[in-house]
């Protein structure tokens, strides 16, 4: 890995395009928040589109991606979904990001993640695991909310640092980009997201949610069913996303606060079951 390559080799040519961020850089480096980003929107989007064709490329490395062509009814109802959450007026980059959602096929691997820039991964074991739309609804909130507050460009900035990152949208490492989708993938300890980052994610899936017809609290509904079961630390999703089983209160009192809809919608001809059943 590269990881440790100079700074000074990559910024030179990058910062020749954008001089701007020069003067950005000088800044950061007198009052270096966490919050600080150095990409761009543009940039998340490139680096989750290269990351994206990373996975689609590596069926064997990363699990099979479900075709759309095969798998038309499913994908409408997953999109039908997904669209009604990216309508929330409370999206901040709804034009800006790529904003495009996959399956990936794995009986088991109860997850689901975001990379920079909009790109949504949701395994079938995570779909077979929960028990109706309002629970996907709340995880994929989760996720949206992941990208479009950039916590996942902030997370891969914090692990990989800026120069490693640069180098990979300069077009300059291929096994860098294998390394990022991996370890997105596999659900890595060291991108795991802060307790806060969750906390946020929570909180605007329940925003987001509160414009839809699905009950907003759905994720609390995925966490209680993982706590009743006794499953709080056996599955990848832990690994990212710390203390799940912790905040099914919170999100229910966001839930409260909010005054919005927590019972399941009715759903059409083909519901939730009919979506499961038509996975591999
Ligand atoms: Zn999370």
């Amino acid at each position: 890995m590269n990881k440790t390559k100079s700074l000074m080799k990559f910024l030179p040519a990058y910062l020749h395009k954008r001089p701007w961020l020069f003067a950005f850089l000088l800044i950061l480096t007198t009052c270096q928040e966490g919050s600080s980003l150095l990409f761009g929107l543009q940039d998340q989007v490139q680096l989750g589109q290269q990351t994206r064709d990373e996975i689609l490329n590596n069926p064997g490395e990363y699990g099979t991606t479900l075709s759309r062509t095969e798998y038309p009814e499913a994908y409408a109802y997953l999109d039908e979904m997904f669209n009604e959450i990216l309508a929330s007026p409370e999206l901040r980059y709804r034009d800006e990001f790529a904003w495009e959602i996959y399956l990936i096929d794995q009986e088991g691997t109860v997850n689901a993640f975001a990379t920079p820039g909009g790109y949504i991964f949701v395994y079938t074991g995570l779909v077979q695991y929960l028990d109706n739309a309002s629970q996907l609804a709340g995880v994929l909130g989760h996720e949206v909310a992941h990208s479009d507050r950039e916590h996942s460009a902030r997370n891969l900035e914090r692990q990989y640092g800026v120069a490693f990152l640069l180098d990979l949208l300069l077009g300059g490492g291929e096994g860098g980009l294998a390394e990022i989708a991996s370890q997105l993938a596999l659900g890595s300890t060291s991108l795991s997201f802060s307790r806060d980052v969750e906390r946020e994610a929570d909180e605007f899936s329940v925003i987001y949610l509160n414009s839809t017809d699905y009950a907003c609290n759905g994720a609390a509904g995925f966490f209680q069913k993982l706590r009743d079961q006794g499953q709080c630390n056996s599955f990848t999703w832990f690994s990212t996303h710390p203390d799940p089983c912790e905040r099914v209160e919170s999100i229910n009192e966001e839930a409260n606060q909010r005054s919005c809809t927590s019972s399941n919608l009715d759903e059409g001809a083909y519901d939730y079951n009919d979506f499961k059943a038509d996975l591999p």
